[in-house]
């Protein structure tokens, strides 16, 4: 194992043109035999994407394509949600039916002497997934869903998505906390911390997950949870794109459905954006946990109102999860009340909601063709310095779809590391800030990688802050993982892959 190389200066090279390299690199080595645990229920098939089965030599059971193969390119690109595909190629792609294969090929991995990737969904950012010379063990087909309404818990596989859990939750009036986006995959959501939809009062996703099922390096099956194989568990609530086993499924404890779900918003130019973002930060903080406000600034949007003004806006976003309808009306009553409404571009009144409807407008601001590069920032200033350094950097972006999200208190803030429970996530800082840029043209990408680089400098004028490691740019810089993680919690990290998985079989961090 080499060391995690924290601290070198983060190199401003193009992304995904490189040999990306592990956080915690070392060849593979023959790994102690495998061994399979009792039965498991087996997973409807889901659609597969041009992966012909049994095609390749390799794991006999499971669908497969190997580098050279015809088809190997379209499967390899479909493996990353970004149009930003990464140059990094797997040796062979597997995709398991069922979770009764998976020792099955990582037996097969250890033979060959090739590491292991893991995906569930692609929409790791850096695609993490793919790594040169690697078997991807892509758990797409794993997509089960489980509803005791009974016991108020799931059990899901792992490439069930944000909206599907959602849409089932909802036949049975109860949710959970997803992420923003319905075709997030819970799999790497989930284990990266999960800042979802109602955060600031419920904490992060993972907080709600109960048990786990994984499949470790040597083969063996085992289920995880606060009592059996704990330090596995702990890692699994915030380890992310660098945990040392693969997850077969997540057991969720559930939360009743909201009664009342409102929302509104606010779009003013920028020129406005110092006055009606203090108010809307003031605004955040007299306003209950169950009230979620993002700050959204923009470096375009389309035409609004009689202005016709397509400049950087800032746009705020408030949505309210309340028992009844009435105290959802209540909470947002300051929002409606904004003494600058007057100025705004656009303007979204109170109005009731739905998870299904709060998914049709995020799904479709993330459209999967465009090119994505994004990084994020726990920062010791307060939102109003992050808003302002976000308003600055936005304004030079080179690419109008680019923005920067300020959501405050994306979870409840956890000064003493304590409060979620005890889990490998921890909320790092006094603020949070994520940047996205976002572009088309593939002769643009130098321009965009660079401008977001510098601007996370910008942001973090003395590089003292943290980073989420669910949304993180890992290939920006070898501290990138390290500073994910509160120090104490990082070394453990270290220490339980070393023990879990000795041999190097599972990539960890992406690195530069
Ligand atoms: C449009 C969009 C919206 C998003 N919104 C949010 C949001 O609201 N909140 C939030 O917190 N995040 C959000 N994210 C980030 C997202 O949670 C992470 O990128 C997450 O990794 C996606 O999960 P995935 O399963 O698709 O990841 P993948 O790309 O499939 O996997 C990423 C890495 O996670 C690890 N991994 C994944 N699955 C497993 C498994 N089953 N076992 C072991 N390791 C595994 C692997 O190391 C893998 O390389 C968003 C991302 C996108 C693209």
């Amino acid at each position: 194992m080499t060391p995690d190389g924290s601290g070198d200066p983060a190199p401003h090279s193009a992304y995904g043109t490189g040999a990306a390299r592990d956080g915690d690199e070392g060849p593979p080595r023959a790994a102690p035999p495998g061994r399979t645990g009792g039965p498991q229920a087996e997973e409807p098939h889901a659609p597969s994407e041009g992966i012909p089965h049994g095609a390749s030599e390799g794991p006999l059971l499971t669908e497969s394509v190997r580098l050279g193969d015809g088809g190997y390119e379209h499967v390899r690109t479909r493996t990353v949600w970004n149009g930003l595909t990464p140059a990094r190629f797997p040796e062979l792609i597997v995709r398991p039916a069922s979770e009764h294969e998976i020792p099955e090929v990582l037996a097969y991995a250890r033979e060959k002497g090739l590491r292991v990737s893991v995906r569930s969904g692609g929409h790791n950012w850096t695609g993490a997934p793919l790594r040169d010379g690697a078997l991807l063990l892509d758990l797409c087909r794993l997509t089960r869903c489980d509803v005791d309404p009974d016991s108020s818990t799931a059990t899901v596989g792992p490439a069930v998505t944000g909206g599907m859990l959602a849409a089932e939750l909802a036949r049975h009036r109860l949710s959970f906390p997803t992420g923003h986006c319905p075709d997030v995959a819970l799999g790497g959501y989930l284990l990266g911390g999960g800042l979802g939809w109602n955060g600031r009062e419920l904490g992060p996703a993972c907080r709600y997950v109960e048990e786990i099922q994984a499949v470790t390096a040597d083969g063996r099956t085992l289920t995880c949870s606060e009592s059996e194989h704990a330090d596995l568990f702990w890692a699994s609530r915030g380890a992310g794109p660098g945990l040392f086993a693969v997850v077969t499924r997540f057991r969720l404890r559930l939360l009743p459905q909201p009664g009342s779900i409102m929302t509104a918003s606010l779009t003013f130019p920028l020129t406005e954006a110092e006055r009606a973002g203090a108010w809307a930060l003031r605004t955040a903080r007299e306003s209950p946990p169950n009230v979620e406000f993002s700050l959204v600034v923009k470096a375009s949007g389309p035409p609004a109102g009689a202005t016709g003004a397509t400049g950087p806006r800032l746009r705020l976003e408030a949505s309210v999860f309340a028992e009844t309808r009435k105290a959802a009306a209540a909470a947002l009553a300051p929002v409606d009340a904004c003494p600058f409404a007057g100025h705004a571009l656009e303007l979204r009144p109170v109005e009731p909601t739905s998870f299904r409807s709060l998914y049709e407008g995020t799904g479709e601001r993330w459209p999967s063709e465009h090119r994505y590069v994004v990084d994020t920032l726990w920062s010791t200033d307060s939102y109003e310095t992050q808003l302002a350094r976000a308003t600055r950097l936005i304004a030079h972006a080179p690419s109008q779809h680019s923005l920067a999200l300020v959501p405050f208190e994306p979870v409840t803030p956890d000064p003493d590391g304590t409060r979620h429970g005890d889990m490998a996530f921890s909320a790092l800082g006094r603020s949070y800030a994520a940047v996205f840029a976002v572009w088309d043209e593939p002769e643009a990408d130098d321009a965009n990688i660079r401008w977001l680089r510098e601007g996370m400098d910008v942001l973090d004028p003395y590089g003292t802050g943290s980073h989420y490691v669910g949304e993180a740019d890992l290939t920006a810089g070898r501290s990138r993982s390290r500073r994910s993680y509160a120090p104490a919690d990082w070394e453990r990290l270290r220490r339980l892959r070393r023990r879990w998985d000795p041999a190097g079989l599972f990539h960890g961090y992406l690195t530069p």
